[in-house]
């Protein structure tokens, strides 16, 4: 793929357009965890060395569209920012007024200015092209850096682009994540294996169908596997089950078994009678366990499996956490799986991992420096492993 990023680039004298993911958690008006803010700093830095001024745009969580929301503001985000750059960041604060015009306009080289939360404007989510074409006539280079909204074809992440058809790129942080994922998809070293948790069978049916052309083996843990225990046959107790999701599973356990793809359930579960980290534990056949208790962990003969697989993989790619890792006593399973991608890597393989709560579970337990790639889009992770063309990656390649 010919990767049109920013790299090699040099910015002097524009008025760089860069739509980020600032879409950070804040609770009364003090931001929780600015990861996302810090992994925007490369590229708004590459671009203030090279002598550009700096247009950043983003949206953060889901107002309603109808105008300014206290709760929804960037303007922690403006602050934090000029913090970790080490100069002073404009903040406009609003996103279609004469105001943010003129202070776009007025912008000076070396200069940052930050609009308010696109979302503020029902046109952005709506894909509007009016409102897409107001956003590009700010500046005159687009950088899309914001991978989370990536499979979005809204106003800033994608519309925009065809207002640049000649001067839009990826940022470092969306450049790392397409290099990666197509790396995942094809042309990860083999033998190359796949662990897929998390609660329910339903959101990763189209990634599961999409690795079975990609990997040698495939580890199903979390409430996800006992749909497919339940397809086979197995007694699941109360464990999470998707019951209209059981002729799928079948489905899927048949394409695996028609390519020759090795498709490991949990031989054993750490069960409870309650869902509740207090509960009594017991550890089951994953196909034998009694009514009143559930599943919430891979078992200790699993994670034996597991290792075993994992041990002799080159590549692994990781989503879905194996238990309710939430809870101390059910995280054994992700933590040990975890380890496992630690020690991948350091034999010189390739590791990745992306999901939301599999990031979460991963920083939790302290297992992100053992692992080659965290990816930073859940949502957009996964329809990237469906082996979908995302309209934020597409606008920048057409
Ligand atoms: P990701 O966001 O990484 O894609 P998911 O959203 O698919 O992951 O799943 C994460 C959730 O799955 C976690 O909240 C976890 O508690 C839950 N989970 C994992 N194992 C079980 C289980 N055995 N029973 C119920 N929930 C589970
Ligand atoms: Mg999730």
């Amino acid at each position: 793929m010919d990767m049109k990023t920013i790299k090699d680039v040099n910015f002097k004298d524009k008025k760089v357009l860069v739509r980020c993911d600032f879409n950070v958690p804040v609770k009364e008006g003090v931001i929780t965890d600015d990861t996302r803010i810090r992994e925007s700093l490369p590229t708004i830095e590459k671009l203030l060395a090279d002598g550009a001024s700096v247009i950043l745009m983003s949206h953060l969580g889901r107002p309603a569209g109808t105008g300014f929301e206290a709760e929804y503001s960037l303007a922690p985000v403006a602050q934090r920012l000029s913090e970790l750059l080490g100069r002073k960041v404009l903040f406009s604060n609003d996103v279609f007024t004469e105001v943010t015009v003129s202070m776009a306009r007025d912008l000076k080289l070396g200069e940052v200015l930050l609009l308010e939360n696109l979302r503020f404007i029902k046109g952005e989510t709506k894909g509007d092209e009016g409102f897409a074409s107001y956003l590009a006539s700010l500046g005159n280079v687009y950088v899309n850096d914001a991978f989370g909204t990536a499979h979005r074809a809204h106003s800033s992440t994608a519309i925009i682009a065809k207002f640049f058809p000649n001067d839009k790129y990826f940022g470092f942080l969306m450049a790392h994540e397409i290099t990666n994922l197509e790396k995942l998809l094809h042309s990860a070293e083999h033998p190359y294996t796949a662990v897929i948790g998390g609660s329910k069978v339903s959101s990763k049916i189209d990634v599961l169908k999409n690795l079975a052309d990609k990997v040698d083996a495939l580890l199903v843990g979390g409430g996800m596997a006992f749909t497919f225990v339940k397809a086979l046959g197995g007694k699941v107790g109360n464990s999470l089950v998707e019951e209209d999701k059981i002729e799928l599973a079948k489905e899927i356990l048949e394409v695996y078994k028609q390519k020759g793809v090795k498709f490991v359930l949990p031989k054993d579960s750490l069960c409870s009678n309650r869902f509740d980290n207090e509960a009594e534990r017991k550890v089951f056949p994953t196909d034998e366990i009694p009514d009143g208790w559930m599943g919430m962990d891979i078992g200790p003969e699993a994670v034996a499996e597991f290792e075993s697989v994992l041990a002799s993989s080159k590549s692994v790619l990781w989503n879905g956490p194996l238990g309710v890792f939430e809870m101390s006593n059910f995280s054994e399973g992700t933590l040990q799986i975890g380890r496992c991608l630690g020690k991948v890597t350091e034999n010189g393989g390739y590791t990745a991992v992306g999901g939301g709560d599999s990031v979460a579970a991963v920083n939790r337990l302290g297992l992100a420096k053992g692992i080659s790639y965290v990816s930073t889009g859940g949502g957009a992770m996964l329809e990237y492993l469906e082996g979908k063309v995302l309209p934020g990656v597409a606008a920048i390649l057409e």
